[in-house]
């Protein structure tokens, strides 16, 4: 049972929601950590069908070799000595395809450089002056470098489609460059360059897949804030932030049991942030920007079970399109063509042989697809099924999807076992994201201040945390937490100084 009263409450315990409790509870702070699902690590959840573990959330990670930023921060944290990961194909972690053709992307700025001048001879000028960049945008981030201060909004101007058309004028090399924006779900002339830059460049320094799913990254960190004295209780959704003289004084649980506090994190969607708190303690303007935020796209997922022996595992992910045009329409799909594009990742398993056990197909689905069964709820403690019109809908958009995974993997088709789904409602339902959004809320080049969203809010002691603040991924919201800790620890704790010495002996 929680006690009644921390130094910290954290609702939420996604990634983000996490970290600031391990970094809070190593600063001595009484932290408690309330999740409302089942199972811990919100988008770090993993499932198991037939035996095979798939991941809900994370399908590789980047940043993790010595040295590298998400290593020190994981370093700090204490979990990254134990994490078990396998390291993907160096000459293409990722394999972008249009029809038949494929093109690798590998890891360390040269060799990426290397790769892909033997497919572009010509293009050698433009994927140098691409790799600076991408280099000079992230080197204006000082929290992703490991260092103090404040990133300068020039660094956030420019749109990721429009700069990379700036540097190139080969549209296949251009198609290439942006082919893995399901990253960030990526909009054409609107997404950031800052957001591809940051999502990609952890890839290319290095990247890794988590043996049996991400999962162990929520149990690492969990054991991490247990050893600090910090508390976790799962199953308890918070229904109500209490606010008692322009301060939230505690939150009140789904069983009615009111749990008080100093400080609070919210680790959630922001939309359902300002709905439990009370729309009339945050100024209009403020409830107004947020509320006209747009989220960002879902996605239906397909998970394969493959027959054991039939399909051989590789340690890349694919991003296929039919045409080097889908890579910055996908998202703009109709009914009739759907799907334009998907990403493929393989499951991978302890002891990883020559044949996959399992896959995840990801595409774009719009959560307006899935409005019919918008009143519905479902996760694994409130069972209640969405209906057979719903199960329908689902067997013919995988049947759909396989299809075309099927184009790409002739054969395919013969080595599945079993196939499963899911669809936008399931992220709205499970993570409490708005919409289902995959990664938050709509970032605009055009106007990137209006969709950055503060750390703090006008409560003194409501801190937010999490994929809708800052960054999503992995990284960007490990580091996100940081920031959030940073506020509420105040001048007086060099944090970074304290990751950075900490970890420095390990470079
Ligand atoms: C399909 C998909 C694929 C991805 N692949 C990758 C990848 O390969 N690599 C990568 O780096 N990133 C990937 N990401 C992104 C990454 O997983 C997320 O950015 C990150 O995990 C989000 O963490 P978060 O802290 O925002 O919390 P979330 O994961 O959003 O979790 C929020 C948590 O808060 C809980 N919560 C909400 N409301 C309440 C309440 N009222 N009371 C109690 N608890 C509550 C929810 O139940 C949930 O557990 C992917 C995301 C998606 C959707």
């Amino acid at each position: 049972m929680p006690k009644s009263r921390y130094d910290v409450v954290i609702v939420g315990s996604g990634l983000g929601g996490m970290v600031a409790a391990v970094i809070l509870a190593k600063e001595g702070k009484k932290v408690c950590l309330l999740e409302k699902n089942k199972q811990y690590g919100g988008n770090l959840q993993t499932f198991v069908r037939n035996r095979v573990i798939f991941d809900t959330g994370v399908h590789y990670l980047g940043g993790l070799a010595p040295n590298q930023n998400l290593y020190r921060y994981f370093k700090y944290l204490g979990i990254m000595d134990d994490l078990r990961l396998q390291p993907m194909a160096e000459d293409g972690f990722d394999r972008v395809s249009f029809g038949d053709k494929e093109y690798g992307i590998a890891q360390g700025y040269e060799r990426f450089t290397e790769v892909l001048s033997q497919a572009f001879p010509n293009e050698g000028p433009a994927l140098e002056a691409y790799c600076k960049l991408l280099k000079d945008t992230c080197g204006s981030f000082p929290l992703y470098n490991l260092e103090d201060g404040a990133y300068s909004p020039e660094a956030m101007a420019g749109a990721a489609s429009t700069v990379i058309e700036s540097l190139t004028n080969n549209p296949t090399l251009q198609a290439v460059l942006g082919a893995t924006n399901f990253l960030y779900a990526g909009i054409k002339h609107k997404t950031p360059f800052y957001v591809h830059a940051l999502a990609v460049n952890s890839y290319i320094q290095s990247a890794w897949r988590c043996e049996n799913g991400g999962s162990q990254i929520a149990k690492l960190l969990l054991r991490e804030l247990r050893k600090h004295g910090g508390e976790a209780y799962r199953a308890r959704e918070v229904v109500k932030f209490i606010v008692k003289d322009d301060r939230v004084s505690g939150v009140l649980l789904n069983d009615r049991s009111p749990i008080a506090g100093n400080t609070f994190i919210a680790n959630m969607d922001v939309k359902r942030m300002i709905s439990l708190v009370g729309a009339t303690h945050f100024r209009k303007a403020y409830t107004n920007r947020i509320g006209g935020l747009e989220d960002g796209i879902s996605a239906f997922s397909l998970y394969i079970v493959f027959k054991p022996g039939t399909f051989p595992y590789a340690d890349c992910n694919h991003y296929h399109f039919n045409t080097p045009d889908e890579v910055w329409s996908a998202q703009d799909y109709t009914p009739a063509d759907w799907p334009r594009g998907f990403m493929c990742s393989f499951t991978l398993s302890k002891n990883q042989g020559r044949w996959a056990e399992g896959m995840t197909c990801l595409a774009y689905m719009k959560y307006e697809e899935v409005a019919p069964w918008a009143k519905t709820f479902h996760t694994t403690l409130q069972a209640n099924g969405r209906g057979t019109d719903y199960e329908t809908f689902k067997a013919e958009k995988a049947a759909r999807l396989l299809a075309a995974v099927e184009r790409k993997f002739p054969g395919i088709g013969a080595c599945i076992q079993n196939i499963y789904s899911s669809t936008p409602l399931s992220y709205r339902d499970y993570m409490g994201a708005s919409g289902g959004n995959m990664y938050g809320y709509v970032k605009d080049a055009a106007d990137p201040m209006r969709t950055a969203i503060s750390v703090k809010t006008k409560l003194p002691n409501l801190f937010l945390a999490g994929q809708c603040v800052g960054m999503h991924g992995i990284t960007g919201v490990t580091i996100g937490a940081v920031l959030t800790c940073k506020e509420i620890l105040g001048d007086q704790v060099d944090l970074v100084g304290k990751i950075v010495g900490e970890t420095e002996a390990f470079t």
